[in-house]
């Protein structure tokens, strides 16, 4: 694919929410280019969950069945590459690739994910989304009743220790550093029978990604079988500024229903505009914007044909 195509709609980003926009696109017949760098934010997980008829199924399974599904249709291609530049022009938008390909289509979706920012502890990289967890949703009942913490602290941590402390009896907070509880916040962890650690986390011993024990600077240690933490995120690609998307405060794109950006044309589903991290989610907001999208290109068609209906 080396010349210049023209597209009706170019997704970037070929993972659950990209794919999902993709069926629901090529379903309707339209000619439509799904871009993807093959980097999905749970590619180290073992197991994904609580998605309906793929419970337990590995992320990589789920991915190859959604994309045999979706270029089933003739319409829809798939290109394994980097999107690096993006523009519109008075046709729609054209899109560059690190590989050096130049396509252009009228509309485009971006879900393009989102990227977790590792924090500098020894072993936590490694443990991610195999022991050390971001959703009980997604991982916590599997570790039911086992020695679990939360490193957290002040509002989050209250917040975390609420929601997590059904799930096993024997868990602990770790604040790493002086909590910063409000004192009612304490109250309640302690009316709850979980110990707060104060000490600084220094490193998190494992077996191939799967937590033994918490190693802290003072020289302690805590054993524990896995350990929640959210970390920050940012945005893979600055595609969206490129377009002169608007960003929310927290660093997604800000959509409006359906997807749609504040840019005409270019719609966002998944990971990248949404706080909802779920493969179910990320699969119904790529349905949603694939419909939406055909609603427009329907829209404009028509609107071209002149067709009158008599009163
Ligand atoms: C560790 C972990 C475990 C999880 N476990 C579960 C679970 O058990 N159950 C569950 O429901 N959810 C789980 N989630 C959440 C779920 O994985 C995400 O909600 C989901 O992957 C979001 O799908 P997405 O398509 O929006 O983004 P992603 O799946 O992250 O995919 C984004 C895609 O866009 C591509 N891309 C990015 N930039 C470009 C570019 N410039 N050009 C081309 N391609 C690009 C990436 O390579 C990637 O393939 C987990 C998340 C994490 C981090």
């Amino acid at each position: 694919m080396d010349k210049i195509f023209l597209f009706d709609v170019i997704i970037v980003g070929g993972s659950y929410a990209g794919l999902s926009a993709a069926l629901a696109l090529g379903r309707s017949l339209r000619k439509v280019l799904v871009i993807d760098s093959g980097k999905p934010c749970n590619r180290q997980t073992p197991h994904s969950h609580n998605f309906l008829t793929r419970d337990g199924e590995t992320p990589a399974n789920i991915a190859t069945i959604a994309r045999e599904q979706v270029l089933h249709y003739p319409s829809v291609s798939f290109l394994s590459d980097l999107a690096i530049k993006a523009h519109a022009n008075p046709d729609g938008f054209a899109i560059e690739t690190a590989g050096g390909q130049q396509v252009r289509s009228r509309k485009l979706i971006l879900a393009t994910g989102v990227e977790d920012v590792m924090p500098p502890i020894s072993g936590f990289a490694e443990c991610w989304g195999r022991s050390v967890l971001h959703c009980p949703y997604c991982h916590g009942y599997e570790v039911t009743g086992q020695r679990l913490g939360i490193l957290a602290n002040g509002d989050t941590a209250y917040e975390m220790g609420r929601l997590i402390q059904h799930w096993s009896a024997n868990l602990a907070l770790f604040t790493n550093g002086p909590a910063t509880l409000t004192p009612d916040q304490r109250q309640f962890i302690d009316k709850l029978n979980v110990p707060i650690i104060e000490a600084t986390l220094t490193a998190i011993a494992h077996e191939q990604g799967y937590l033994t024990e918490l190693q802290f600077a003072d020289g302690s240690a805590y054993a524990l079988d896995a350990l929640y933490s959210r970390v920050p995120f940012r945005q893979p690609t600055d595609l969206a500024e490129q377009l002169g998307c608007v960003m929310s405060e927290s660093g997604l794109i800000r959509t409006a229903e359906f997807g749609k950006t504040n840019i005409p044309g270019v719609y966002t589903a998944g990971d990248t505009s949404s706080p909802m991290r779920q493969v179910s989610m990320a699969v119904t907001n790529g349905s949603l914007a694939g419909v939406w999208v055909n609603r427009e290109l329907i829209e404009e068609d028509l609107s071209t044909r002149h067709l009158h209906v008599a009163n």
